[in-house]
């Protein structure tokens, strides 16, 4: 059941995962241990800021509190879905929070020279960057009452139209179908995580729900799988050969998998989730921006670190913004 303090959670975990990765995300491991000692980077500095994946789950925020609540989604057109999106997606774009991603910026430039009209155009390229996926924990927020886990997950009214909405936020900015898979994923574990379902259960969900749509993101599931295996037999030494096995999260099926199995490790500690998620050759911050959605929706927001909050640089303006979406959820 979506309450206040999952909402919290959820919202804070992505920002602190996000402000964490964000000084590492372009440096090796090697880099990173150089320049924060052997265990990579621990805590955000003073006056830590989040990046594009912040700037970008509020933009897709936003554009569903416009749409109003998901009962309406399923009245609602596709073109006024995507219009609504784009709308926000060109105004994201004038403050667009640190190193965004170029498909994201390319297909949003496209929008804002043509109209918000031709969200069917903007994204049409072959990129399955993993820009869709780091912004979809809003969806799972908007639809965690109307998706009760027990319900069947390919069927059922709701699960189409979680699809359909996932759809088009992510085909955007995104053409590759791994990366409609991947912003899927990623909004339906937030839905889990909010019903309860624990990390370690979501994979056979999350499959059975997004696996058809593009095998990239199936191969993705089953290195993740392996990788758990793995690790617990300790084939794998560290959680970092384990992540290191699944990709380097650039790209949407990689980023989310890698997300994944870091909560899965950690289901309730944090700081440790976001310490393995951030600690290696990839995309630091939108890996942990997944994993710290995923972990905040499912534990709330007791997981979150009051010491870390205090390190952000604009926390009241986050405060604020939960604020907003806490009167719209009226809970
Ligand atoms: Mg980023």
């Amino acid at each position: 059941m979506l309450n206040t303090e999952k909402i919290k959670g959820c919202f804070w975990g992505l920002v602190l995962g996000d402000a964490l990765g964000q000084p590492v995300e372009f440096f090796s491991i090697e880099k990173i241990r150089e320049m924060y000692g052997e265990n990579g980077i621990q805590a955000p500095k003073e006056n830590a800021i989040w990046t594009d994946d912040t700037e970008m789950t509020m933009a897709v925020t936003k554009a569903l509190i416009t749409m109003g609540g998901v009962e309406r989604f399923v009245e609602l057109d596709d073109n006024d879905i995507g219009e609504i999106f784009a709308k926000e997606f060109i105004t994201w774009l004038d403050n667009p929070g640190y190193a965004p991603g170029i498909t994201t910026t390319g297909a949003v430039g496209i929008l804002k020279a043509q109209g918000p009209k031709e969200w069917r155009i903007s994204g049409k390229n072959d990129s399955k960057g993993c820009g869709t996926v780091m912004r979809a924990a809003p969806l799972g927020l908007w639809f965690s009452n109307a998706l009760k886990p027990e319900l069947p997950a390919v069927d059922g009214l709701y699960h189409k139209t979680l699809a359909k909405v996932s759809t088009i936020q992510s085909e955007i900015t995104h053409g590759h179908k791994a990366a409609t898979a991947a912003a899927l994923a990623g909004s339906y574990a937030v839905v889990l995580a909010i019903n309860g379902t624990s990390p370690d259960k979501m994979i056979q969900p999350i499959q059975t729900y997004c696996n058809h749509i593009h095998p990239d993101f199936n191969n993705a599931m089953e290195r993740l799988k392996t990788s758990l295996l793995n690790r617990s037999d300790e084939t794998f030494k560290t959680d970092l050969e384990a992540l290191t096995y699944i990709g380097q999260g650039w790209v949407g099926d990689e980023a989310f998998a890698m997300a994944l199995y870091c909560a899965i490790q950690y289901p309730n500690d944090l700081k440790s989730c976001l310490r393995v998620a951030v600690n290696h050759d990839g995309d630091s911050d939108s890996v942990a921006c997944i994993a710290g959605g995923i972990l905040g929706a499912f534990n709330g927001v007791s997981i979150i670190p009051k010491d870390w909050v205090d390190k952000l640089a604009e926390k009241e303006r986050m405060m604020s913004f939960l604020h907003q979406i806490i009167g719209f959820f009226k809970v």
